[in-house]
């Protein structure tokens, strides 16, 4: 019941801004509004219908032909904390402790949206092409958010935002970071630049789209190596082709010289490479990286070889070369002075190279987020929080961020890592202290729960969620559940439940 005579302004105490709202408008955040007198969260609780379902987008306006209204008739609900709220200080119990019976087994869900000053976006971007050095800053409105971190086969990869950045810096460094950082966590585009001024690369990067290098989309993800690219592909070349050269930034291969070549009875042909040999057939550093060909700063690939010996190469000899995903190639004959010239390409070196993109995954964008759930947030779910961190580690208890399956890093405290396309739309959010929110959920059984020394008292069943503004989806693409025995140690023990 409301109360007879309210305050002009109320405050917020979801997180240490304190805002204090007048009637009719939102916080800081716009996660939360004055509604008459009444602090409200403005997004919708969201569950996930059903773990029998096959999946299909998400909703985006909350209704479904498929959703007939009834939680408990229908398939298994699952309450996450997307649109939940936060508590703060947090030795308040979480929004949201809901029980239901699965397959005869008293489950809790403790539900809530953690505000994360230790968070970041680990960025996996599938192209060849040199972006940046390792550790070039990533930056963003001209304010450094990241870095570059060690490549990956086929991908670069960036680390964003993390708190040096969010509180390390300037003030506007910190906004900054964590509004890349929630754009990105909720599948937007974001365009950063990579490196200083000699060598700066612009790289639009969106979770699940390919990347835009430089104003250039980017299509493919390399094969492999120059190196297993040769492996895997030199029987197509033979009879047609006496070399090839697979031009590649990190491990260019070189046919004749390779084990592939060698185990087929491929000829010396008295080509040489520059740059640094590193095992038969395999050359480092060829040239200097780039954006062209196998992602070397080259889009002329006769700049990588020298002279022919004129002791082993003869006039007429076929060489092929040919980048890492097929896209750019080459062909050439050698002439009477042994200098190779264009010539036309048969037709099964074309569809050699055909091969060799087709065998190319489609290049896109990956954003994992990664953040620690501090021994703040873990006093929402107990009173005694190193319990739960222990019962995480002891799998009886599970933990998922917005219903989607996470990684828990070994070692102490509770860090997890999500793919935000296993996550429902609009999942993340921010409060400007500055931190990231993000929806986490710990599922465990109600005995469990009790014996870690959970808030008991606070235990509602699923169904009483009904009266809430809900927004309801589907089931991601992985079909992961969060409730499934199989997450929990216990499933193993035949004396159980
Ligand atoms: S920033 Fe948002 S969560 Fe924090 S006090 Fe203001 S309205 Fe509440």
């Amino acid at each position: 019941m409301k109360d007879a005579v309210k305050p002009e302004k109320i405050r917020c105490d979801a997180c240490p801004v304190m805002c204090y709202i007048a009637d009719g408008k939102s916080g800081a955040c716009d996660r939360y509004a004055n509604h008459d007198g009444d602090l409200v969260r403005l997004d919708p609780l969201t569950i996930i219908q059903g773990t029998d379902q096959k999946l299909v987008p998400f909703m985006k306006d909350g209704t479904s032909d498929d959703w007939d209204g009834d939680i408990v008739k229908g398939d298994r609900p699952f309450v996450t904390a997307v649109g939940a709220g936060t508590t703060y200080p947090d030795y308040k119990p979480a929004p949201f402790i809901v029980s239901q019976e699965v397959e005869g087994v008293d489950m809790v869900t403790i539900v809530t949206e953690g505000i994360f000053s230790y968070c970041v976006a680990n960025v996996k971007i599938d192209t060849d092409r040199h972006i940046g050095h390792e550790r070039d800053v990533v930056r963003v409105d001209g304010e450094p958010i990241g870095y570059v971190m060690t490549s990956e086969y086929g991908s670069k990869m960036l680390s964003l935002g993390g708190v040096e950045h969010l509180t390390g810096g300037t003030k506007k460094e910190g906004r900054v970071t964590c509004d890349a950082l929630l754009r990105l966590c909720n599948r937007e585009a974001v365009e950063v630049s990579v490196g200083e001024d000699d060598h700066v690369t612009t790289v639009v990067i969106q979770a699940g789209q390919a990347p835009v290098i430089n104003g250039v989309p980017e299509k493919l993800m390399r094969v492999g190596c120059g190196s297993a690219t040769i492996g895997m592909f030199a029987k197509q070349w033979l009879t047609h082709a006496d070399e090839v050269v697979v031009v590649d930034d990190h491990i260019t291969g070189v046919l004749s010289e390779h084990e592939a070549g060698k185990q087929l009875d491929v000829p010396p042909t008295g080509l040489k490479m520059i740059g640094r040999r590193s095992t038969p057939g395999r050359y480092f550093q060829v040239a200097q990286p780039g954006t062209g060909w196998g992602g070397t700063d080259i889009d002329d690939p006769l700049k990588i070889l020298g002279p022919f010996n004129p002791k082993i190469a003869w006039e007429g000899l076929r060489l092929l070369m040919v980048s890492t995903t097929g896209e750019q190639f080459a062909y050439y004959e050698l002439d009477a002075d042994l200098v190779p010239q264009l010539a036309e390409m048969p037709e099964e070196l074309i569809a050699s190279t055909e091969l060799i993109a087709e065998n190319c995954e489609p290049s896109i964008c990956s954003v994992l987020f990664m953040g620690g759930a501090g021994g703040s947030l873990r006093a929402g779910v107990t009173e005694n929080p190193v319990r739960l961190t222990r019962s995480v580690k002891d799998s009886l208890t599970h933990v998922s961020c917005g219903g989607a399956d996470s990684y828990v890093w070994p070692g102490g405290g509770i860090t997890v890592m999500v793919d935000v396309l296993d996550m429902p739309t609009g999942s993340f959010g921010y409060v400007p202290t500055p931190a990231l929110v993000a929806p986490i959920e710990f599922s465990l059984r109600v005995s469990d729960y009790r014996t870690l020394g959970g808030h008991v008292d606070e235990i509602r069943p699923v169904d009483a969620t009904q009266s809430e503004d809900l927004r309801r989806v589907q089931q991601n693409t992985q079909g992961h559940d969060p409730m499934s025995r199989a997450n929990y140690r216990w499933s193993k023990d035949d004396a159980t439940p």
